[in-house]
């Protein structure tokens, strides 16, 4: 078997198709090579061995892949003329991590892996550079010590061993910056970082290049079980399984001077989506330097170098000459570089996330991914694409992920309030969105308040959790790739970045800007479009939805065969869900029309009556109520089905529990409080969910269902007087037996036609149940005989299936999930492999005695990809879901369709 792949040179054993295999970094620069893109020679190591790595060890690992990595470094250093280990002219690689999936800053990755006391005097003699030499050479053991030896703190309070020795020598030097280290000073760092390491770990550090590189390796194949990895996974729904690669690859250095430098750039605007080349670089650096914030990263274009000064308020004679663009500093590489961003985006079809160095004037590409991008910008870009006929229209809406479509539907700062609003600082547009909060300050206590906006100097992955609970993320330092700006935007969270005239104290827990201090818990909102920060809260609007948006969900439903409905109970979220394009109502729930104002003594006056007469009287006040919500939720619905759900909760929900109201009750119904309190006991159930509820209430008491139908029916006749086209369809819960159905469609169709005599008029109306019950699935064929539709209630469902009570799951839900007994919360995400056979097998009997049967889903699963996806393949005619789900369902029925 091959487990290991070369690069280099034009040519290369991998190719970009083979992600699986190599990770998407591997197959990338494989890839990149065989289209002309120069890249550093290197090899992969296949995402294969890292399960073998798992199973078998380390030991057995170096076993099975110590030939073909030697031949492989050989490879190197015949394309390189260098040797791996030669003190004169040595080969120096980086190990780098890359899994299918991108998982930025995740893994961690070493540089100029083969340095040790002897080599670093050889190179410093090749490259005639000492400094650069040392530099190196105390990066590499900063690196190797903490990922590999294990040297990185544990907790947040302690600071990292080698920052805390370079710290302390710059104290006593009296110097700021890493680059104002003298040779000397570099030298006496590595002389006390290899202390450093011997007294925690009690081994010298490692001379041997070939122990440091297995011991590279295997690091890397370790942290795809570190913490930060699993719970990227976690959130992103990545397998433990895939694996990650390991790529070596002979080093390129950013930092041999001024004509070196490294950086990153996007073929797009990673925020917007315009299509505008952009990115940062630093002259003389290495590696994450541009990402981790520590230096002031420089624009590549000079218009986006213009457009920074701006922002941070600096005047062109200081961008220009403290701060100017590569355009302006190496404009011949910036062209060269131009031109690479050019053909990889029309090589990959999509915008491009690369990053490159440059070493002594020559450029060199390490990397081009997919770039992660906002709602917006993945819009706005397929759609651009799509127009300028770079992709087709399938391509484009396959290239949308679905759930990011949410980023697009939330309310924008109000232009109005915005101008008002007092803005404390301005930082970096590095991901948009309005949020609004209250400051914290530590990513672990991101939760404690509802609205949290989270405030750092700057961010590392270990902020990742707190990150994604925040409603929005300020930086002090870094650019538009800083950590904080690429994770934010991937997450579709709105941040600014690079506030640079924020001060922050972690231990006082304040910020201060000027001469202003805000505390923890003071409020404040973020603009990520313009990277303004304002004091307190600010206003909000609904967003645009047409332009690009609307191409989306235009093309969604050319392509789509189901149609999405919503779940609504009101006539404002039927609208808003209009909207957003829902056509009907899948699930109109009419018990949460009891709980408002009077309505409430109401219910309660029927549910406490003794008699039938009693709930009659108490039903007729009712009635006028529910007929004047239905005719609001049918007129917003006008010329769409309209799906009415009877009474399904237990009657225990609706009494009253407090002395006070039990009094007033008993003093309006003209009876004792004893009575009241003797009822309340009655209706008291052990299982609830499993007692007096659904279609039990209206077989027990008729005369609800025939309240609810006269409503309905009177409402629809009350609109067609109108002029207004309402198709109400009345839906049975929580039926389980063919003559629980039968029984109630009789009561309504008897109250109909009753009705209708009186109106003198008609309309056409449905009666379907919802089959939530697994008994109602299996016996579909005898039920669908006098039923017109069906609705698969799969809240229910799944709990009844699971026998999983929604309510308590909680409890044990997080930890089956972390066992691993469970992939994914099944409320959430539709078990296709057991509660989706239900839906299958409940579809195919209904249909196969009623053809035309109409069949969907209204559960939480209706606006979930996966679970649309699933409703598309089983032949559903239509989901139902929450309204702001409504074009995320659009889409996602069009994506099964294409
Ligand atoms: P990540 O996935 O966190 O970006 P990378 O493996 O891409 O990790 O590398 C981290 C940094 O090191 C990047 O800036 C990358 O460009 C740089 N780097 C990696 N390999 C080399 C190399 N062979 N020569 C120079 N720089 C490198
Ligand atoms: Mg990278
Ligand atoms: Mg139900």
């Amino acid at each position: 078997k091959k487990r290991v792949y070369t690069f280099g040179n034009g040519s290369a054993e991998g190719r970009a198709d083979m992600r699986e295999l190599l990770g998407g970094k591997g197959a990338n620069l494989a890839e990149m090579n065989l289209i002309g893109v120069p890249v550093p020679p290197g090899f992969t190591i296949s995402t294969e061995v890292c399960t073998e790595y798992n199973e078998l060890g380390y030991e057995k690992t170096v076993e099975l892949l110590k030939d073909e990595v030697e031949s492989a470094i050989a490879h190197i250093e015949k394309l390189t003329g260098t040797k791996f280990g030669d003190k004169n002219n040595p080969l120096l690689v980086s190990v780098r991590s890359g899994a299918r999936a991108s998982m930025p800053g995740m893994m961690d990755t070493i540089l100029n892996l083969g340095l040790n006391d002897e080599v670093v005097d050889g190179l410093a003699q090749k490259t005639g550079n000492e400094r650069f030499a040392w530099d190196s050479y105390r990066r590499f053991i900063q690196m190797y010590g903490d990922v590999v030896l294990g040297m990185k703190p544990e907790s947040k309070e302690d600071a990292d061993p080698f920052e805390e020795i370079m710290d302390k020598v710059k104290e006593e030097k009296g110097i700021e910056l890493d680059t104002e280290f003298s040779v000397d000073d570099l030298k006496g760092l590595v002389v006390k970082f290899k202390d450093a390491v011997k007294k925690r770990t009690g081994k010298d550090f490692p001379t041997s290049s070939y122990d440091q590189l297995w011991g590279a390796i295997a690091a890397v194949f370790d942290s795809w079980s570190n913490a930060r990895a699993v719970y990227y996974r976690r959130l992103n729904g990545i397998p433990d399984e895939w694996g990650t690669a390991v790529n070596v690859q002979a080093m390129v250095f950013g930092n041999m001077g001024n004509n070196s430098a490294t950086g990153v750039a996007f073929t797009r605007d990673a925020a917007t989506g315009e299509n505008i080349f952009n990115g940062e670089y630093l002259i003389n650096a290495q590696g994450e330097d541009v990402v981790a914030g520590i230096r002031t990263p420089q624009q590549i274009t000079l218009e986006g170098s213009r457009r920074w000064a701006r922002l941070q308020g600096i005047s062109e004679e200081e961008r220009a000459a403290k701060y100017p663009s590569l355009e302006e500093t190496m404009p011949e590489i910036y062209k060269e570089l131009f031109e690479v961003q050019e053909k990889l985006e029309k090589h990959y079809k999509d915008m491009q996330d690369l990053e490159f160095t440059i070493q002594e004037g020559k450029l060199w590409l390490l990397q081009t991914r997919n770039g992660k991008r906002t709602g917006a910008a993945m819009v706005k870009i397929a759609m651009d694409m799509y127009r300028d006929k770079l992709i087709d229209e399938k391509t484009a809406l396959l290239r949308l992920e679905p759930s990011k479509l949410d980023e697009l539907l939330h309310p924008v700062f109000d232009s109005l309030a915005v101008r008002s609003a007092k803005v404390l600082a301005t930082g970096l547009p590095a991901s948009p969105g309005a949020a609004t909060g209250q400051i914290v300050f530590f990513a672990d206590e991101a939760d404690k308040y509802e609205q949290t906006i989270l405030v750092r100097t700057e961010t590392s992955p270990e902020d990742l959790e707190g990150m994604h609970v925040a409603r929005g993320i300020l930086t002090a330092r870094g650019g538009m790739t800083s950590h904080a700006a690429v994770v934010a935007r991937g997450m579709g969270k709105c941040c600014v970045s690079g506030a640079g005239n924020i001060k922050l104290d972690y231990h006082a827990r304040t910020m201060t800007i000027g001469n202003r201090v805000y505390k923890e818990g003071d409020w404040i909102s973020l603009n990520g479009s313009t990277g303004e920060v304002y004091e307190g809260k600010v206003e909000t609007r609904k967003p645009d939805l047409s332009g690009d948006f609307g191409l989306v969900m235009e093309l969604s439903d050319k392509f789509a065969r189901m149609s999405v409905r919503t779940n609504a109970d009101t006539p404002k979220d039927a609208r808003i869900a209009r909207d957003f394009g829902a056509k009907g109502i899948g699930l109109c729930r009419t018990e949460h029309m009891f709980f408002e104002g009077e309505r409430i003594k109401a219910m309660r006056e029927m549910i406490l009556a003794s008699t039938t007469e009693g709930r009659k009287k108490a039903l007729a006040k009712l009635l006028p109520y529910q007929r004047e919500d239905f005719e609001g939720i049918l007129e917003a619905m006008a010329g769409y089905g309209v799906t009415i759900r009877l009474l399904d909760p237990p009657l225990h929900e609706f009494v009253p529990h407090q002395q006070a109201t039990q009094k007033a009750l008993a003093e309006e119904m003209g009876v004792t409080i004893e009575q009241i309190r003797n009822t309340v006991a009655d209706l008291e159930e052990f299982n609830p969910m499993l007692g007096h509820r659904g279609c039990r209430l209206g077989i027990t008491y008729p005369e609800i269902t025939e309240m609810q139908t006269r409503a309905i029916i009177e409402a629809a006749l009350n609109l067609k007087k109108k002029g207004v086209d309402a198709r109400p369809e009345i839906m049975v819960p929580l039926v389980g037996t063919f003559k629980e159905f039968k029984m109630q469609a009789e009561v309504i169709h008897d109250t109909a036609k009753k009705v209708f005599e009186e109106r003198g008029d008609k309309i056409d109306y449905l009666v379907g149940t919802m089959i939530e019950i697994p008994r109602a699935a299996l016996v579909a064929d005898q039920i669908a005989k006098e039923a017109d539709f069906f609705s698969f209630g799969t809240n229910d469902l799944t709990q009844m299936t699971f026998g999983y009570s929604r309510d308590d799951a909680g409890k044990f839900l997080p930890v089956y999930l972390d066992k691993g007994v469970l992939k994914v919360d099944p409320f959430q995400v539709l078990d296709q492999e057991g509660v989706g056979q239900l839906i299958e097998l409940g579809t195919k009997r209904g249909r196969s005695v009623k053809k035309e049967l109409k069949v969907g889903i209204c559960g939480e699963h209706g606006g979930e990809p996966s679970s649309v996806e699933f409703c598309h393949r089983t032949g559903l005619d239509y989901v139902s879901c929450s309204p702001y789900r409504v074009p995320i369902a659009r889409l996602s029925a069009a994506q099964a369709a294409v």
